[in-house]
């Protein structure tokens, strides 16, 4: 008979961890919006303390896996922009350039495992019967060349816990769609990429703007979809902060060509990032250095302060 009294050595306590990131594309240069969205996952992360005293890490991603829209000159301006801004970043920067083999080990992997297909629905078709894809080439067994690939959607997971914005729900048709992890053009999409490495880099907490609430949908499911099938990973939490828009509605964004962010004045910028974040920045940070603003930043950081809203108008 089996002895089921046997002690167990104790495992050693793991400490929880904290690795949160910044994965900007190389699209344009840094502007107010993307600083807030830097800020925020930068204080997220270093305001947590683990029960081994030790602060959570903050890494960077360049997401440039979309040559034709990639500025030149862009990756570099970023980091120097971040350094000017005081927001110091652990690890070395990965660049999502460097890791097509992973992409292609993964999508291998997939239509091995019968969780993707070609299909060669144009946009058009897609269209014409209301937006949604439908799994047309589910069955149809299409051939490599000029397909795209997309993902057999078994979980359409679509509502989530936000840190900022409460029990989020996403559009339940989309959520479900067999959406395109490869694109028709040869590029990897992003939802694979973005998924892909959050688990390579060991992401626990992905803070970013609201424009990117609907696709967490998506990679909620593409995390379960590996998780369950060949690469072991934990899905992370997510935090959506508001978008800075103008007065006409837009969005401060790099298509629409908003100003980057000067480095020779980072003061202002960073107290006008955190208000806002709906943090108080107290009157005697105008005069203070990068360096003391970034600290009493981190120090005071409140995620509840934080608006729940999607969007705030900045003019
Ligand atoms: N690279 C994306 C962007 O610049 C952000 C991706 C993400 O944070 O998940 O909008
Ligand atoms: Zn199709």
């Amino acid at each position: 008979m089996q002895n089921l009294h046997i002690k167990r050595p104790q495992e050693p306590k793991q400490a929880s961890q904290y690795r949160g990131r910044f994965a900007p594309s190389p699209s344009g240069l840094l502007h107010f919006g993307s600083l807030i969205s830097a800020l925020a996952s930068f204080l997220d992360a270093k305001s947590f303390i683990n029960d081994n005293g030790q602060q959570g890490k903050w890494l960077i991603r360049i997401e440039d896996i979309d040559p034709p829209r990639e500025q030149q000159g862009a990756s570099t301006a970023i980091l120097t922009s971040l350094e000017a801004y005081g927001l110091h970043w652990d690890e070395t920067e990965l660049y999502q350039s460097d890791q097509s083999q992973y992409y292609r080990d993964i999508l291998a992997n997939l239509a091995q495992q019968e969780l993707s297909y070609f299909c060669q629905c144009t946009r058009a078709q897609i269209k014409s019967i209301g937006g949604i894809y439908q799994g047309h080439c589910r069955r149809v067994n299409h051939p490599e060349k000029n397909s795209a690939i997309r993902l057999v959607n078994h979980y359409g997971l679509h509502q989530f816990d936000d840190i900022f914005q409460g029990s989020v729900v996403c559009d339940q048709a989309l959520a479900n769609e067999d959406f395109i992890i490869h694109r028709k053009d040869g590029l990897f999409a992003y939802q694979l990429a973005v998924v892909a490495d959050d688990i390579a880099q060991g992401i626990t907490h992905v803070v970013r703007g609201c424009d990117l609430l609907e696709p967490t949908a998506r990679q909620l499911t593409l995390f379960q979809t590996l998780n369950n099938s060949f690469l072991k990973c934990n899905t992370p939490l997510f935090g959506h902060i508001p978008l800075a828009i103008t007065s006409d509605g837009y969005k401060l964004s790099k298509q629409n060509k908003a100003p980057a962010i000067d480095n020779d004045k980072p003061q202002p910028a960073l107290i006008a990032a955190l208000k806002f974040l709906g943090q108080s920045p107290v009157a005697e940070l105008t005069s203070a250095s990068v360096e003391e603003i970034i600290q009493w930043a981190i120090n005071h950081w409140q995620r509840s302060l934080v608006p729940n809203t999607v969007e705030i108008n900045i003019d």
